[in-house]
């Protein structure tokens, strides 16, 4: 029954290639008349033309001072303004200072919040960037329930996620975050439903690419899971590396940092914390033995990078997100 199941079908198979065949020949043929290949770009050849925003602003990056933590803006410019992405916010500390540099900067809505995975490092004032600011979309893995974290500054996120009518949006490898059409956002990591011990491997792993330029953005993304992004072969490529795990040596193999390539690397952590970050082995491996520039937010402040599609400028020095006394 099966055999001949199997051999039906392999039958029909045949029968639908020799059909694709012959349609496809009388497509080209037609299309050949038609002139619709003088047009095509050679194998190989410059991909679809990047158009920067008309009054010629630059894409902005900052990495954001907020001490031991981690918290990235993206601003986009577009043709009715800038398109602000705000990947992760640091600890509950940094709310109100987070809330007055993302105004003093011009942000007014935030398009899309993202958060790299739910530790309070990356998202502890989240909800109070959703109760202040109008939002467009949120976007966050899904852990196992048996790892979704019980802290006070998930469950405030969901209530105010809630509260404003807003849907979260699950981010995996594969998996794209909108933005205007100058720039690309895809998710190389974590790989959907995939079971992790480390909450850290939970982090979504976001490509950005403008135009020439290319940053990645690791959450605290540890080496398995970097493992696992060159093992579904995705491109990992980037001018701007922002570390994973704050620059610990859990972080950044050597193997992922071959694949991305990076021209300049980005640790966030804060001065003299208690875990040692960044790690030497890390320090070592991207300044030593790669010869990269590193910034870091303990030392260098708020790092901000521009871009115009082809260059990249940075900035360092900028004034840190101020914190509340605790
Ligand atoms: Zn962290």
């Amino acid at each position: 029954m099966s055999k001949n199941g199997k051999r039906d079908g392999s039958r029909r198979a045949g029968v639908s290639v020799i059909s694709l065949v012959f349609a496809l020949a009388v497509l080209i043929i037609s299309a050949h008349q038609a002139g619709w290949f003088q047009n095509w770009p050679e194998a190989g050849g410059a991909s679809p033309a990047f158009s920067p925003s008309e009054d010629q602003s630059p894409l902005l990056v900052y990495f954001l001072d907020v001490g031991q933590g981690d918290s990235q803006l993206i601003r986009i410019p577009g043709e009715t303004g800038y398109f602000n992405l705000l990947l992760d916010t640091g600890e509950y500390k940094y709310a109100d200072g987070l809330a007055q540099t993302l105004r003093e900067l011009g942000v007014e809505t935030i398009d899309a919040l993202v958060c790299s995975h739910p530790h309070t490092d990356h998202m502890g004032c989240m909800a109070r960037m959703v109760q202040w600011f109008e939002v467009g979309s949120v976007y966050m893995p899904l852990l196992p329930k048996e790892q979704t974290p019980t802290s006070s500054a998930y469950e405030a996120l969901l209530d105010r996620v809630e509260e404003k009518n807003l849907v979260i949006t699950q981010l995996y490898a594969g998996a794209q975050i909108a933005a205007p059409g100058a720039a690309q956002f895809q998710v190389l990591a974590p790989r959907k439903d995939q079971d992790w011990e480390e909450v850290n491997n939970y982090s979504a792993v976001i490509r950005l690419e403008y135009g020439e330029t290319t940053f990645l953005f690791t959450g605290d993304a540890e080496q398995d899971s970097e493992e696992e992004i060159l093992e579904d072969g995705y491109l990992a490529e980037a001018d701007v590396l922002k570390c994973g795990h704050h620059g610990s040596s859990s972080s950044t193999s050597q193997e992922f940092l071959e694949a991305v390539s990076p021209r300049y690397a980005v640790i966030s952590c804060g001065e003299g914390n208690r875990y040692g970050h960044p790690h030497k082995e890390t320090l070592e491996t991207l300044e030593s033995q790669r010869g990269l520039t590193v910034f870091r937010t303990d030392q260098d402040g708020t790092v901000l990078f521009q871009s115009d599609g082809e260059t990249l400028t940075c900035e360092t020095d900028l004034p840190s997100v101020p914190a509340k006394e605790s």
